[in-house]
């Protein structure tokens, strides 16, 4: 258990919702994460910062300079060296002494995810593939855990928190990955912004304030006109995801 040892989290436990006790939730803590670029760069900075335990993250390649323009995390000296062991010493700068900070150089595959999911107690996609998303997504339901999915394409950007027992999961809305374009369109004021956004409600299920979280409602966050707007999603009849889930709490 981490002690509270400084007062470097006194102006957040100022947050009704984020007192002593959500604070020390919080500290206890271990997120695993898929991709700490653009969108996962920023969410994954925020939730060291605010003294999440444990990070574990995978993201793999080398560091390109075009990457430099979102990737809050990476060094501008470590062009053509792996991302992940920057961005492990980026967080590592910015975590609460104590935390640990775990980053594999890889793409998470199913094996990593099912073995992670024991003991983290939230996954957060934040790849730009569903691949990796849908394996979180379903690594999680399957360990009775929440997923936290955000992601990002132009000015648009998509929020869903699933919820470990009820309501519709990522796999309800994407049964299978659709083709998607690597050289998508990304300026950072977007993607941080959803992986703030994302940040947020992860820290809200670590602190075990969740009453706000919107389960099973996709946000829909239009950058461009400054809207957000949410909507309940149905589960789909048949997502072997949430029959998963239904079996464990059965
Ligand atoms: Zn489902």
């Amino acid at each position: 258990m981490l002690q509270t040892m400084t007062d470097r989290h006194r102006r957040q436990k100022l947050l009704p919702w984020l007192r002593e006790d959500a604070q020390q939730r919080i500290y206890d803590s271990t997120v695993l994460i898929a991709r700490v670029g653009g969108l996962g760069g920023p969410l994954t900075q925020s939730l060291a910062m605010a003294g999440v335990g444990r990070i574990v993250f995978y993201h793999d390649g080398d560091l390109l300079d075009e990457d430099l323009h979102r990737m809050v995390l990476m060094d501008p000296d470590g062009v053509g060296s792996p991302r992940a062991p920057q961005a492990r010493a980026s967080l590592e700068r910015r975590s609460f002494p104590g935390a640990r900070i775990q980053g594999f150089e890889t793409r998470i595959t199913k094996t990593d995810a099912e073995r992670w999911m024991r003991e983290a107690d939230v996954a957060i996609g934040a790849a730009p593939t569903y691949e990796e998303r849908l394996m979180l997504n379903d690594a999680a339901l399957a360990a009775g855990k929440p997923f936290v999915d955000a992601a990002m394409y132009d000015d648009e950007c998509h929020l869903l928190c699933v919820h470990p027992q009820r309501g519709a999961c990522l796999r309800c809305l994407v049964p299978e990955p659709p083709e998607w374009r690597a050289d998508f369109p990304v300026v950072a004021a977007v993607s941080a912004a959803i992986g703030s956004l994302a940040a947020y409600q992860v820290l809200r299920i670590l602190a075990g304030t969740d009453e706000a979280v919107p389960w099973g409602e996709l946000v829909r966050l239009d950058v461009a006109e400054t809207v957000m707007k949410k909507t309940r999603l149905a589960p789909r009849p048949g997502c072997p995801a949430c029959a998963a889930r239904r079996v464990r709490h059965a």
